[in-house]
C-alpha cells in the first residue's frame, strides 16, 4: 500500500515540494532534511507537527535548508 504511493509523496517541510520520501522501517524519512514521518496503521502522517525531527532540532524551523529547488545543479564545495 505505502509502496505504491511512497512515489508520489512529498516531504511537507520541502518548500518546493520536490523531495520524495524513503521507506524506513516503521516511518518514512525525508533523505534532504532528515526528518521522520510516522506510519500509523498503514497511513503515512505527513504532518509538520507530528513529525520526527532530528536529534537537536526541536522545531522545524532549525531544519537545516537542504531541500534544494528542482534540478538545480549541487552547491559548490565551500572553500
Ligand atoms: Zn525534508
Amino acid at each position: 500500500m505505502i509502496d505504491q504511493i511512497l512515489p508520489y509523496l512529498r516531504c511537507p517541510f520541502d518548500p518546493h515540494r520536490q523531495t520524495p520520501l524513503q521507506r524506513a522501517e516503521d516511518a518514512l524519512l525525508c533523505p534532504a532534511c532528515a526528518a521522520r514521518f510516522p506510519i500509523r496503521n498503514g497511513i503515512p502522517v505527513l504532518v509538520p507537527r507530528d513529525a520526527i525531527l532530528p536529534e537537536g532540532v526541536r522545531h522545524p524551523d532549525q531544519l537545516p535548508p537542504r531541500h534544494l529547488p528542482p534540478s538545480s545543479p549541487p552547491s559548490p564545495m565551500p572553500s
